[in-house]
């Protein structure tokens, strides 16, 4: 640690959601961590769901998941593949986790007849919450991100924690909230009064924010700086200007240039003397803007509609491009619309197909086809997940000739149950946090495609499936050419499938993309790009 005490940075949101507060926060502790600061990032949420595990995608976009088994906010993926530091169940706290614990500790009487209320229990609960990270002795800095925007009813709380922690703490706490600066296409005008307003609001709740930053389409005028800086009492040079840039990688080089990073350092009197090393980003930043070649590669879901449902598998494709110097142009195709009749019309022209993760029956057979599709033309082929157990599904009905083989998790009476429930997973009925989740080992066969993409004999990968390969069938796949290449050393579990005789053609049971970072590409995903573009 370069600092004695952890120091807390807060970024609240204020106008609209989805202006990128995950972004903006994780660029902050990019730019604070090449610097030699030790950084971590926390999410609150507030929704009332205990962790987003069982939320639909369509709902917050992907879920994503943590080497501790935790299923999070997408957010959290941000945070990783910026910092390429892991981060754990600490760093995402939902209102329904605060309220649980709460509760559990009424229950218990822990509070000895006290009447239990929002401010001080559920705000010493939040504060606990943030707390925890910087106890560790770890990180210089904290920084957490408030999700919901400034105003909702569900965020008060934590608003209030936020005012309680600044009040106790003073310059170890420094508070950044992000708006929106629209452009009046009408006046040819940008507006600042949606800006005020929001912290107007902050105030009311007692909290008056030392840096803005504004998210806005076109350049913010030294006029505009000054009025918002007037109006919100803050500095004229803590108004700093948010952009929209064509990658969100690039964001960490513009707050740089707009000084985010030495305004923090200098609010939270941190040391100033240190220099800050981001070359190895700027040239990551520079091979994706300038791609030598574009590759289409398809990527068959059921949530394409939503691209944030599959967050984590299309930043991998862009880490996994810049390694290549290309762009991977990601064909989203729904599932639900692949027939036998259409399939080399929709997939004819992709250089890879990707089969996604994914729960339940709805659009199964458009995988199972596209699988085969990928097999029988010697495509690049990479199915994650559900998208694995696809894969051994195409195989056992068209190659082994088992017709009815499926996974029982879509048809319980089916003869060939080639994807079984795990054996302790059976007799668990709730949903929520139950699955296999977080970071297994795996042990990858010698002389396998696996083995010459990791150079690895053991690697660990993180899962989040209650089904898994039926090794009841395990001769069977091996004779007519499918491979267990890579296997759990402790249960037998499948952890990978692959075809050796085809170009390139693998299933995993665990999620590669949770684990590519910027700094750190999948080698899974630099490989299979490599295939494609060959
Ligand atoms: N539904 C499958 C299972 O539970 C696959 C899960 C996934 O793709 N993440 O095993």
């Amino acid at each position: 640690m370069a600092v004695k005490q952890t120091k807390y940075i807060f970024v609240t949101g204020g106008v609209t959601s989805s202006l990128g507060k995950g972004i903006i926060s994780s660029s902050l502790a990019k730019l604070l961590q090449a610097r030699g600061f030790a950084v971590t990032i926390q999410k609150l949420d507030p929704y009332i769901n205990i962790d987003p595990g069982t939320l639909n995608p369509y709902e917050h976009g992907e879920c994503y998941v943590t080497d501790d088994g935790a299923e999070t906010d997408l957010d959290l993926g941000h945070y990783e593949r910026f910092l390429n530091c892991p981060t754990s169940q600490s760093n995402n706290v939902t209102t329904g986790r605060i309220y649980q614990s709460v509760i559990n500790k009424e229950r218990k009487g822990d509070y000895l007849g006290k009447t239990v209320q929002i401010i001080p229990h559920i705000t010493d609960e939040i504060k606990r919450r943030i707390k925890i990270l910087g106890s560790k002795g770890k990180f210089d800095l904290v920084i957490t991100e408030i999700g919901g925007t400034v105003g909702d009813i569900e965020s008060l709380p934590y608003i209030e924690s936020v005012r309680q922690l600044k009040w106790e703490m003073g310059d170890r706490v420094c508070v950044i909230h992000l708006t929106l600066v629209p452009y009046l296409s009408a006046s040819g005008e940008l507006k600042t009064k949606p800006t005020q307003h929001s912290v107007k609001m902050l105030l009311e709740e007692g909290v008056q924010p030392d840096i803005l930053v504004l998210r806005t389409e076109r350049p913010l005028n030294r006029e505009i700086r000054k009025k918002v800086a007037l109006f919100c009492n803050v500095e004229e040079r803590a108004v700093i200007e948010s952009r929209d840039v064509s990658t969100i990688y690039e964001v960490p080089l513009l707050m740089q240039k707009e000084r985010l990073d030495e305004i923090v350092i200098e609010k939270l009197k941190l040391p100033g003397n240190t220099k800050s090393d981001l070359e190895p980003w700027r040239e990551f930043v520079k091979s994706v803007k300038n791609p030598k070649q574009t590759i289409k590669i398809g990527l068959i879901g059921k949530y394409v509609e939503l691209h944030d449902a599959y967050k984590s598998i299309s930043e991998a494709f862009i880490h996994a491009g810049a390694v290549n110097f290309c762009k991977v142009d990601i064909q989203w195709i729904h599932s639900e619309t692949l027939e036998e009749g259409n399939i080399t019309e929709i997939l004819g022209d992709l250089k890879g197909i990707l089969v996604a993760p994914g729960f339940g029956h709805r659009g199964i057979e458009g995988k199972i086809i596209a699988v085969r599709y990928a097999r029988e033309n010697n495509i690049p082929f990479l199915g994650i997940c559900l998208g694995m157990q696809c894969a051994v599904i195409e195989f056992a009905r068209n190659v082994l000739g088992l017709t009815r083989a499926h996974s029982t998790e879509m048809d319980t009476k089916s003869p060939d149950p080639v994807i079984d429930l795990m054996a302790d997973q059976k007799e668990i009925t709730d949903k929520g946090g139950t699955m296999r989740l977080g970071a297994y080992t795996c042990v990858i066969k010698r002389g396998s495609l696996a083995s010459k993409i990791y150079h690895s004999e053991c690697v660990s990968e993180r899962h989040r499936h209650r089904y898994e390969f039926n090794n009841a069938y395990t001769e069977q796949f091996k004779a007519a050419g499918m491979i267990p290449s890579g296997i759990n050393p402790d249960t037998n579990l499948v952890e990978i499938m692959e075809l050796p005789d085809h170009k390139w053609f693998i299933g995993v049971q665990f999620h590669p993309e949770y684990r590519s970072t910027v700094m750190n590409p999948h080698p899974l995903f630099v490989n299979f790009v490599k295939a494609a573009l060959e």
